[in-house]
C-alpha cells in the first residue's frame, strides 16, 4: 500500500505544537497539519477519537460523518458543511490529501459540535480541544507595580472557587476547575520570578525571587471573573540592606524598567473606530450611527485592555472626526503595534440581515507573492558615523502580506469569542481585500459588529448590554492573541 501519510507531509507542515484534547479521562495530543495557513485534521482521526463513521461519497466528491443516525455532509468545493440539513460555514473546504481527508479544526466544534451528544470547545490559542462539559477558565495575569512591594494580578474567567496555599519562595493557586486555559507572561517582574502552570492542571504557581520576603493573595469575584492579588514585599533582611545602601545611580532616560521587563512581544494595541466626522458610517433605525457606535466600543476596549492587562492602547480617533483609511493605518504603523483592530457595524438592503462578522484580508495574486518573499525582503543600507543597518522594505500596499497567518489566527479568535456573547452572521468569518487592513504591517482584523439596518440590532446597538458584550469579546479574543503571538515569538 502506498504511504498516505507522505503526501500529507509533502503539502502540509505539522504546527510547532499540537493540539491537545481534554476530556474527563486526561490529555492527549491531536496530530493536525498547516495548509496554507489553515490547520487540518485527518478525518480518520476524527473518526477514531469522537466513534463518528465516515463514508465518502464519490458522485458529489465530498464526505458523509455519521453520528447516532446524525449526520454532516460535506464537499471539497464549498467551504461549508451541512449539519443534520443545515448549512454551516468553515473557513475552508474539507481537503483529500492522497486517500485521506483532512478537515478544518473548526469542523470538530462547528459541524460535529451540533450533532455530538457533548460539548466541543475548541481553544486555538492555547491549542485546546476540550470535549465534554468541562470547567477550563481562562488565567491571565498582570504586574501592577514592580515595587518592593511586587504587586501581580491573576484574573480567572469564568469566576471559579480558589484556594491560596503559600510556602516559602512560592504562593499555589489550586482552581475548582478540569483544567486551566492559560495566557501568561513569559517573564516575571521584581520579586516575582515567574507565574507559570502549576504541578496539577487545575494550579498555578506564583514563584518569587529569592530576595522576596512571605508573599500574600487574596481572592475576590465581581462580574464573573475571580481576581487573585498578590502582593510580595522584599525580605526583611533586604530591605534593612536597601536602607544602609547607597541610593542607586539614576536610570538613563527611557530605561525605567528595562532591566526587570524585557522586551514582550506585545506591547501596543490600535483600535479604529470606523467613520467619524461627516462619515457618519450606516446610519440605522431610530437614528443610531454606526460612526458613535464604533467609537464608543473602542473606549470600552481601550478601558478593558489598559486597566486589565497593562498595554498601550491608541485609537485612530478619539474624536468625531474624519480620518482616512491609510492614515488609520499609518497610526498603526508609526506606533509599532502589534495588533489592528478595526471596529464598523454593517447595513444591508434587507432589513432581516443580521449578526457579527469578522473580516481578515485576502491577498491577490501580488500579494500571495509578497507574502511568500515577506521574510527576505529587507535591505543593508550604510549608517551615517558608520557601520550599516538593516531596514525592511515593505510596500505600502503589501504591508499586511507578512502578517496574513497571524491575522486569520486572530480573526478566528474574535470569532469564537463573539459567538459566546452576541448573535453571529451566517458567515461569521470571511477574507476580503479592505483599504484600512492592506496598510497595516502587523496581524490585522476589522470587526463589523451587529447590522444597523435590522431594527432589533440598531436597538441593541444603542444598549450599554451590548456595547460591553462585543467589548468584552474583543478583550478576551485579544488576551488570547497576544499569548499566541508571545508563544510565537518565543519560539
Ligand atoms: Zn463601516
Amino acid at each position: 500500500m502506498l504511504a498516505p501519510a507522505l503526501l500529507v507531509q509533502a503539502q502540509g507542515t505539522p504546527p510547532a505544537t499540537p493540539l491537545t484534547l481534554i476530556t474527563r479521562d486526561g490529555r492527549r495530543p491531536v496530530p493536525t497539519t498547516l495548509l496554507s495557513g489553515q490547520e487540518l485534521i485527518a478525518l480518520d482521526d476524527v473518526a477514531t477519537l469522537f466513534q463518528v463513521s465516515v463514508m465518502e461519497d464519490s458522485l458529489t466528491g465530498g464526505v458523509t460523518v455519521s453520528y447516532r443516525g446524525r449526520t454532516i455532509v460535506a464537499s471539497a468545493e464549498q467551504p461549508m458543511a451541512s449539519v443534520n440539513g443545515r448549512v454551516t460555514p468553515l473557513p475552508s473546504p474539507i481537503v483529500r490529501s492522497g486517500r485521506r481527508w483532512l478537515v478544518p479544526v473548526e469542523f470538530l466544534p462547528r459541524a460535529l459540535g451540533p450533532i455530538y451528544d457533548q460539548r466541543i470547545d475548541l481553544r486555538r490559542a492555547s491549542r485546546m480541544l476540550i470535549v465534554g462539559d468541562l470547567t477550563v477558565p481562562r488565567v491571565t495575569a498582570r504586574f501592577d507595580t514592580v515595587g518592593p512591594p511586587t504587586r501581580a494580578t491573576i484574573d480567572i474567567s469564568p469566576a471559579a472557587p480558589v484556594t491560596i496555599t503559600t510556602d516559602q519562595g512560592r504562593i499555589i493557586l489550586r482552581v475548582e476547575a478540569d483544567a486551566l486555559d492559560f495566557a501568561l507572561p513569559g517573564a516575571g517582574n521584581g520579586l516575582i520570578e515567574q507565574i507559570r502552570p502549576g504541578d496539577q492542571p487545575n494550579t498555578v504557581t506564583v514563584l518569587l525571587a529569592g530576595t522576596a520576603g512571605a508573599g500574600r493573595a487574596a481572592a475576590t469575584t465581581a462580574d464573573n471573573i475571580t481576581r487573585v492579588a498578590i502582593d510580595v514585599p522584599a525580605a526583611a533582611g533586604a530591605v534593612d540592606d536597601t536602607a544602609a545602601a547607597p541610593p542607586p545611580a539614576p536610570a538613563p532616560p527611557g530605561a525605567e524598567g528595562l532591566a526587570l521587563t524585557p522586551r514582550r512581544a506585545f506591547q501596543t494595541v490600535v483600535i479604529d473606530p470606523g467613520h467619524g466626522g461627516d462619515d457618519v458610517g450606516v446610519r440605522g433605525e431610530g437614528g443610531t450611527e454606526e460612526k458613535q457606535v464604533t467609537l464608543d466600543v473602542a473606549r470600552r476596549l481601550r478601558q478593558r485592555i489598559e486597566t486589565r492587562l497593562g498595554l498601550r492602547v491608541i485609537l485612530t480617533r478619539d474624536e468625531d472626526r474624519a480620518s482616512a483609511l491609510d492614515e488609520r493605518a499609518a497610526t498603526a504603523n508609526n506606533s509599532k503595534a502589534d495588533l489592528f483592530i478595526s471596529l464598523h457595524a454593517n447595513g444591508a438592503l434587507a432589513p432581516g440581515v443580521a449578526g457579527a462578522e469578522v473580516f481578515h484580508l485576502r491577498l491577490d495574486s501580488e500579494g500571495e507573492v509578497a507574502r511568500r518573499d515577506a521574510a527576505a525582503e529587507a535591505l543593508t543600507l550604510p549608517v551615517l558615523g558608520g557601520g550599516r543597518r538593516t531596514i525592511e522594505v515593505v510596500r505600502w500596499d503589501l504591508a499586511q502580506a507578512a502578517h496574513v497567518d497571524a491575522s486569520a489566527v486572530f480573526a478566528g479568535l474574535l470569532e469564537e469569542e463573539l459567538r459566546r456573547r452576541v448573535p453571529m452572521s451566517p458567515r461569521p468569518v470571511q477574507q476580503a481585500s479592505m483599504r484600512v487592513l492592506t496598510g497595516a504591517a502587523m496581524p490585522a482584523a476589522l470587526v463589523e459588529m451587529a447590522y444597523l439596518t435590522n431594527p432589533a440590532q440598531a436597538a441593541q446597538a444603542q444598549k450599554d448590554d451590548f456595547k460591553n458584550a462585543v467589548a468584552e469579546a474583543l478583550y478576551d479574543a485579544i488576551v488570547r492573541f497576544r499569548s499566541y503571538a508571545e508563544e510565537r515569538q518565543a519560539r
